[in-house]
């Protein structure tokens, strides 16, 4: 789907209601997956998120000019890999290419 000018998924269903995760993940020094909370491994795939929430995700290659665009930018979070897996499968149904709407980051 379009949001702006771009080409972004909507993964709203991976997502689990922060306030329904398990108290121990909803703790702020917890950095887990932005879906589920649970914690992610040390080289996590990331999503650019957009619109406001984590449920709409870019492609990574839009970065710079959502980031200029989108007064909703919202940067990029790392997920686990179940998730991850389930994003893979939403981004592919777009018939978009899953390695730009899941990415490795080095900070
Ligand atoms: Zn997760």
């Amino acid at each position: 789907m379009k949001y702006l000018d771009f080409e972004v998924v909507d993964i709203d269903s991976v997502r689990t209601p922060f306030d329904e995760w398990p108290p121990k993940y909803q703790r702020a020094e917890v950095a887990g997956c932005a879906m589920c909370g649970k914690p992610v491994g040390k080289a996590p795939l990331y999503i650019l998120a957009c619109g406001g929430g984590l449920s709409t995700i870019a492609n990574k290659d839009d970065d710079a000019q959502l980031e200029a665009k989108d007064g909703g930018y919202m940067g990029c979070h790392p997920v686990g890999s179940e998730c991850a897996k389930r994003i893979r499968t939403l981004v592919r149904g777009a018939g978009l290419d899953p390695d730009k709407y899941l990415f490795k980051v080095n900070w």
